[in-house]
């Protein structure tokens, strides 16, 4: 049972959806198998999100959950996040170097210092990938709306089965004018309250309070609430003290345009804004409030999944 926020309330809801067979323990925590009913739950409700977008026309562009180093270097992440960041390494040396790395494995040693940064990062957020895509463009008068959904990466191990290191946002983003991405964050923060809500989700709309790292990050986070940049839907999970964020909406200002040189219809640098459904976590809300046997969903949720 959950309730309380202490750790072991984390853990036993954890082994209840392993029993249950929704997850599948890796020895990572964070990481996890899902069975095909869990996919089938995110399934369905992407094929839902998928037709309430569908009338905004959306271009749709997937992206492996890849970043390369050198665009990764132009965001802040490394400033506001680095303890969340996942940088991928691999052997590049020869022969002599190959022997020595399995000799120190052998040995019990630690190998994994003579690895070399590959030229890419894993994201640690899927609309990320996009905006490199566009660096040098002029925005139509419309701006552009785009569909994405991509497994992103945070390290942060726990027992919270809501907390895992890597999992999958589905995101609309809008690149355009500051008033096109402002409406589009408005715009989506009811749409998906609304969408969350029609599924028996009662969420909540919170200003978001990141944890943006270090004695730096204090001003960060100081302006992402002064601005009101960012907005969580939140709904207890494991915990009624710290609800869980299941989706989010962002404002980043200028700060994309200017960083990958996309200008807006106004030869100003593009204003960008994005929702994100965090969709584990919604399939942990949905399993949480209505029960782990989806069969005995209520038919409402069951038909707008289209699990029916
Ligand atoms: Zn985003």
């Amino acid at each position: 049972m959950c309730g309380t926020d202490d750790a072991s309330s984390y853990r036993a809801y954890l082994d209840e959806l392993f029993r249950a067979g929704l997850l599948i323990s890796s020895g990572v925590r964070g990481v996890y198998g899902r069975s095909g009913t869990f996919e089938d739950v995110i399934m369905g409700f992407e094929r839902y999100v998928t037709r309430e977008g569908k009338p905004l026309s959306p271009e749709v562009m997937h992206f492996p959950p890849l970043l390369s180093r050198a665009h990764y270097t132009k965001i802040n992440h490394i400033h506001n996040f680095p303890d969340l960041m996942g940088s991928v390494h691999t052997f590049m040396g020869g022969d002599p170097e190959h022997r020595e790395l399995v000799r120190k494995l052998a040995d019990g040693e630690d190998w994994t210092r003579d690895l070399a940064p590959a030229d890419v990062m894993l994201i640690p957020a899927a609309c990320y990938p996009l905006y490199p895509t566009a660096t040098g463009t002029t925005l139509g008068a419309s701006g552009r709306l785009i569909d994405l959904v991509s497994y992103v990466f945070r390290h942060e191990p726990s027992d919270d089965p809501a907390r895992m290191q890597i999992f999958r946002q589905r995101e609309y983003v809008r690149l355009g004018t500051a008033e096109q991405a402002l409406n589009h964050r408005n715009e989506w923060l009811e749409r998906g309250k609304a969408i969350l809500q029609s599924l028996g989700l009662a969420v909540e709309a919170v200003v978001a309070n990141d944890p943006f790292f270090g004695r730096g990050g204090r001003l960060a986070k100081a302006t992402q609430r002064e601005q009101v940049l960012k907005f969580e839907l939140v709904i207890p999970i494991c915990s009624t003290e710290k609800p869980t964020a299941i989706s989010s909406c962002n404002l980043h200002l200028d700060y994309f345009g200017h960083a990958f040189g996309i200008d807006g219809p106004d030869g100003q640098p593009a204003h960008t804004a994005c929702i994100g459904f965090g969709l584990e976590r919604i399939a942990l809300a949905l399993f949480k409030t209505h029960g782990l046997n989806v069969d005995a969903w209520p038919k409402g949720v069951r038909e707008l999944l289209t699990l029916a």
